[in-house]
């Protein structure tokens, strides 16, 4: 058995063990190894996609749970597009999405996980990290900007944080958008060549594609530390993203069924009729 299929032991085949080493290369960025049929998971993914926002109504009704998704990838990954698509008609008073950029000054001058900390869902909420805390450990990691001593202790105070939010009423899921070299290339090129998405490409793309190389032990090394029993990682193949979005819907929408928020009781014991 491949090191990729060991991981497949429990339930959703993307989800990570705790303890396993992770390489990457066992992982395909095709879904085509789970499903090879366009058709079937966009329609699947429609319907999965109408019971997440009923899930999420009853979340947030309920006012008492959070869900928190953490995005990482590669540049040109797919974050954004996975955000439109996957939360499309959810209502957006019961979702907060936060972008993680370059930190700045006021945040640099806090402990990294203070930015964090202040963007976790609220009560009845699902939080969207678009990068995270995880950066921390990645590109400051590969451009240097902080000692190593600093970066490896990091992966502990993150374990711990994110304990310390599970216990606390998040459920945390981490997905990792996994591409390939050659994929990047060509979303890339897409962007250089439509008017309309050329400004998305930046120095940072040309700067982070040469050090793809480095990238891919420290993702490694984010995967294999970070992966929890209460914060688990997945690494989607996110090369179609008909395969990754329905991958996602599907693991966001089968935790929110076993957290089967409800409903609250009526407040008061009026019915139709009753008013003047
Ligand atoms: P897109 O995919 O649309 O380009 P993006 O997430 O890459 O979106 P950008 O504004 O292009 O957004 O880039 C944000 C940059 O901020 C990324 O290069 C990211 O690595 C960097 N960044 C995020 N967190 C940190 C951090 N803690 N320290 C240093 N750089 C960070
Ligand atoms: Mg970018």
């Amino acid at each position: 058995m491949s090191k990729s299929n060991e991981q497949k032991s429990n339930g959703d085949p993307h989800r990570l063990q705790p303890g396993r080493p992770v390489t990457l290369s066992d992982f395909s960025t095709r879904g085509r190894d789970f499903c090879d049929d366009q058709d079937a998971a966009e329609a699947e993914f429609v319907d999965l996609r109408q019971e997440l926002i009923e899930l999420q109504r009853r979340l947030y009704a309920e006012g008492k749970r959070k869900l928190l998704i953490v995005l990482q990838a590669m540049d040109a990954g797919g974050k954004d597009g996975t955000i439109r698509h996957v939360f499309c008609g959810v209502n957006p008073q019961g979702v907060r999405v936060t972008s993680f950029k370059q930190p700045s000054e006021i945040e640099l001058a806090h402990d990294f996980l203070w930015r964090i900390h202040q963007a976790v869902p609220q009560a009845g909420m699902i939080g969207i990290f678009n990068r995270s805390h995880y950066e921390d450990v990645l590109v400051v990691r590969v451009e240097n900007i902080v000692p190593e001593d600093v970066w490896q202790q990091r992966f502990e105070h993150i374990n711990n944080f994110e304990r310390h939010l599970s216990d606390s009423g998040t459920t945390i899921l981490k997905f990792f958008l996994h591409i390939s070299k050659d994929e990047q290339e060509e979303r890339f090129n897409d962007r250089l060549s439509e008017p309309d998405k050329r400004w998305k490409f930046s120095e940072q793309d040309l700067v982070k594609r040469r050090h793809w190389d480095l990238y891919v032990p420290a993702y490694e090394d984010v995967l294999t530390r970070c992966t929890t029993r209460w914060a688990p990682w997945f690494i989607i193949p996110a090369d179609q993203k008909w395969y990754r979005n329905l991958a996602i819907t599907r693991v966001m929408v089968e935790t929110l069924r076993t957290m089967n928020p409800q409903f609250p009781s009526p407040q008061i014991d009026t019915m139709p009729g009753d008013l003047d």
